[in-house]
């Protein structure tokens, strides 16, 4: 007997006839003689729906009460995936996050998970139920909800399969797996059979959200394989782990992410200090700066460019108008018509020549770079956001045949 863990994403439990397909994938696990724990996404567009609606009454609502209204989502399609697997005949019993034991802290809408009381849902195992937990929340130490950031649902069944040590954690969505990009934008996208930890989770930070990448955070730190796989087919998937082939290909995956914004503070004293004004405010206030590039400016001066989340630029302006007398530029200048381009492969570190194949690549495709970044297992390059999806199509294809 095994214990699984399969987590079910939004388009999985969209409507009625996805959640007695998402219902009975977990019915046969469990008549094959296994524990089974779901985990449950609200359906289709729900958690979008909710924003808007909440948006209609205030454009700045409280974060507390957002978390309040978005955990609803979930609760719905636990509860329904319940009562579609009594339906087929099984014992069956849903629990919202902080009944299946999930105390994180207090930061509400990106909330950690701290600890996970698995009592309950063994107990609910023993009596020989499928146990439906409500993914993408928990309670923190004032009992209040909170929830775990866009997309995490992951993050629930990662957790909870290290938990409850459980032999498998699926991670049932609407693409039959980890693609070398997005299937659904880039023909000719291939399917991987596996992929590290490590280049998941470049993949997933730099834009791949196939999954979250705290999820992905959290297997590599408790081992926890993840198969991610298609609800709608029996195909197998894509295996998630430590070690993959030796040989493996030379570039898992391209991707890209338009969610940032370029900034330049122009016109810096060429001294020491201003480097850490900057960035010790940024990071005061836990906003991630990514490419950083430092660079000469007029008359002996330094500019200093990198990119940020676009929803932290509001508090990145404000700390930085704050700390002008210690920042000392002339100018800040701001891009946010900008995309960054990422390609990921641990084969990368050992192959040279793979920067210029992206460069030449992007050249013939008339795409203009304006920034560069490095690292053993990838290559970000900031550019235009209206050439991004050009971009990676003309990397995808001199990579991927
Ligand atoms: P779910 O609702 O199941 O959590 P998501 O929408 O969060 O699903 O993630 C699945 C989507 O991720 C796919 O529909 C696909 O368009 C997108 N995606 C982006 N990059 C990739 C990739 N490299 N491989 C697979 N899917 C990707
Ligand atoms: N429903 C949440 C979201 O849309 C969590 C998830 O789907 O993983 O972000
Ligand atoms: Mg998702």
């Amino acid at each position: 007997m095994s214990l699984i863990v399969m987590k079910f994403g939004g388009s999985s439990v969209a409507n009625t006839e996805k959640i007695f397909n998402a219902a009975r994938i977990a019915a046969k696990a469990y008549d094959e003689g296994n524990e089974v724990v779901m985990v449950v996404s609200a359906q289709g567009d729900t958690t979008d729906d909710l924003i808007e609606m909440a948006g209609k009454i205030d454009d700045n609502p409280s974060k507390r009460e957002m978390d309040m209204l978005l955990t609803t989502g979930e609760q719905i399609s636990c509860s329904l995936m319940a009562m579609a697997l009594h339906k087929l005949g099984y014992k069956s019993i849903s629990m919202t996050g902080w009944q299946a034991g999930f105390l994180t802290d207090s930061h509400y809408s990106s909330a950690r998970i701290r600890r996970i009381d698995t009592e309950r849902i063994r107990t609910e195992l023993d009596e020989k139920n499928i146990v439906v937990v409500a993914g993408f929340q928990g309670i923190n130490r004032s009992d209040d909800l909170t929830t775990l950031g866009r997309g995490g649902s992951d993050t629930s069944a990662v957790a909870l399969a290290a938990a409850l040590n459980a032999d498998m954690c699926r991670i049932y969505t609407d693409v039959e797996g980890v693609f070398t990009a997005d299937p659904r934008k880039v023909k000719g996208a291939v399917k991987l059979d596996e992929i590290s930890f490590d280049e998941m989770l470049e993949l997933a930070s730099l834009g791949a959200q196939v999954l979250q990448n705290r999820s992905v955070e959290l297997a590599k730190k408790y081992n926890v394989n993840i198969e991610v796989r298609s609800s709608l087919t029996d195909n197998p998937g894509t295996v998630v782990r430590e070690v993959t082939k030796m040989e493996g290909m030379l570039i898992k995956g391209v991707t890209k992410d338009t969610a940032i914004v370029s900034m330049s503070i122009l016109g810096v004293p060429d001294e020491p200090g201003i480097a850490f004004a900057i960035f010790s405010r940024l990071a005061k206030c836990g906003i991630n700066v990514d490419i950083i590039l430092q660079s000469e400016g007029n008359d002996g001066t330094q500019d200093i460019t990198f990119t940020i989340p676009k929803s932290d630029l509001a508090q990145a302006q404000q700390v930085l108008a704050d700390g002008k007398d210690a920042i000392k530029s002339k100018e800040i200048k701001l891009y946010d018509n900008v995309a960054k381009v990422s390609i990921v492969g641990a084969g990368m570190a050992s192959n040279s020549g793979v920067a210029s194949r992206i460069f030449g690549a992007l050249f013939e495709a008339g795409v203009n770079i304006m920034m560069i970044s490095t690292s053993e297992i990838k290559i970000s390059v900031l550019i235009n956001a209206n050439d991004a999806d050009r971009a990676v199509a003309a990397i995808h294809d001199e990579f991927i045949k």
